[in-house]
């Protein structure tokens, strides 16, 4: 049945129309994915048919509030405003649309979620980091921003004894070693083949520490992209790997006792063409001071899942102290020196993974990052030791997703950034999920991680 409000509003003048349109043809491409990131880090969308797409493309698709308070186990979450009642749509962002070379015949395009009346919504991810973007263009900053995704690549079995499915990790091969470039070579060639079609650049690739385990960057853009980025970066790693009959997960700590897969984001700060992060700059060392401050609760956001925290200990290069070094691999914040005489140095935050939703990830990251400019926050002293080896002088990341979550209520910059409706939802988004795992045992619970990212 014709819907009467879903005719109106094409974008006909928009250039980008005329050439989705006739791209989507002229390739062959039936559905068009618009493709989102919810509280619980999962990316969900709907997908319009070519036929349907000029529409569409203006109105989005109809999809319910509910969808925001729903967990990474499929569990909806009692959040006022976000119940049976109530409509939202998803609206697609038209500079993203890009066919997906593992999905023949399918297209994704990133979306906005958007009341009726086109109007941003105050649970849309996506607006949250264009608010936080918005927010660097007033001081005329630009951020840029890529994240340095690791995954564990192999297949998934069912139990032998009847418990949840396992990844069998594809090799045992050594940490770059040789070898491992070998195991994995038919998947990576199409991975980096199926990136690069859709315009994301890969930097380098390494077989890393532990079974099966891999890391492929792709080239760092501006934050609002770089977020999109990894959306198409997770969906290829598990796409790619599915049509091999293989699985990928990008989950924090898919195998308890090996090395956590993270997602690194390196992060740097521009005004005028220059890179405010070089050299031993004041807005650099604030920066980093907004970063420390705000960790405990950043982590909440960043390191999204139950399974992060499995990720954060120790001695693991992912980071489990709030500290600051240069090139120093144990420290949440690492200066990354500069790669020969025109490369530009860079920040890293190591508490990130693939579990979070990126747009709230970076969108956080930026606010912390902010605040500690604004109030020319003192990073103290760089630590270039390995913080474990003196534990009780520096300070810990929280151990668990609900301490870190407590941290995140408790952080009133980050919740007056987040506003009332998309904090009320993250929370008991995250906290459900906190309850749901804290009642099953660590193969539950790394089952359905490595089952969502
Ligand atoms: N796998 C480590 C992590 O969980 C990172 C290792 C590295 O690339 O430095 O963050
Ligand atoms: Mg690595």
């Amino acid at each position: 049945m014709t819907d009467r409000h879903s005719v109106t509003k094409i974008h006909q003048p928009d250039p980008h129309v005329r050439r989705i349109l006739e791209r989507a043809e002229l390739e062959g491409i039936e559905l068009i994915r618009f493709l989102y990131a919810d509280h619980g880090g999962v990316i969900r969308g709907k997908a319009a048919s070519r036929s349907r797409l000029a529409e569409r493309l203006g109105t989005g698709i109809g999809h319910t509030v509910a969808m925001m308070a729903m967990n990474m186990l499929d569990q909806l979450q009692e959040v006022e405003q976000l119940g049976p009642v109530g409509e939202v749509r998803l609206v697609p962002d038209p500079s993203t649309f890009v066919p997906l070379p593992y999905a023949p015949g399918a297209a994704a395009m990133l979306s906005d979620l958007r009341l009726p009346d086109g109007s941003p919504w105050a649970a849309c991810p996506r607006t949250f980091l264009k608010d936080a973007v918005a927010a660097l263009d007033d001081l005329d900053y630009t951020l840029v921003a890529a994240f340095e995704p690791e995954f564990t690549l192999g297949r998934r079995l069912p139990d032998p004894s009847g418990g949840p499915d396992r990844l069998v990790p594809l090799d045992d091969s050594l940490c770059y070693a040789g070898l491992g470039f070998d195991t994995a070579h038919d998947y990576t060639i199409k991975l980096v083949r199926a990136l690069e079609t859709q315009g994301l650049h890969v930097e380098h690739y390494h077989p890393e520490l532990g079974p099966g385990q891999q890391e492929l960057s792709v080239r760092h853009a501006p934050a609002l992209r770089a977020a999109d980025n990894h959306v198409l970066y997770r969906e290829t790693v598990r796409g790619v790997a599915l049509r091999m009959a293989m699985w990928a997960s990008l989950a924090p700590k898919p195998l308890a006792d090996q090395a956590g897969n993270g997602a690194h984001l390196h992060l740097s700060l521009w005004q005028d063409s220059r890179n405010l992060f070089a050299g031993d700059s004041d807005v650099r060392g604030w920066f980093i001071g907004g970063l420390l401050a705000h960790l405990p609760a950043l982590t909440a956001l960043t390191c999204g899942s139950v399974n992060s925290f499995r990720r954060l200990a120790p001695r693991m290069w992912s980071s489990a102290y709030a500290v600051y070094g240069p090139d120093n691999r144990e420290a949440a914040v690492r200066i990354c020196s500069a790669l020969g005489e025109s490369g530009e140095p860079n920040l890293e935050l190591k508490p990130s993974d693939s579990s979070a939703n990126p747009y709230l990830s970076l969108g956080a990251v930026i606010h912390a990052g902010l605040d500690g400019i604004r109030r020319k926050l003192d990073p103290g002293d760089p630590v270039t030791v390995d913080p474990d080896t003196d534990p009780g002088r520096f300070p810990r990341l929280p151990s668990s997703l609900g301490e870190a979550l407590d941290a995140l209520e408790a952080d009133e910059v980050l919740m007056a950034a987040l506003g009332p409706l998309r904090a009320r939802a993250y929370l008991a988004v995250k906290r459900s999920e906190a309850a749901a795992f804290q009642g099953h045992d660590a193969a539950f619970e790394t089952f359905h991680h490595l089952r969502t990212f």
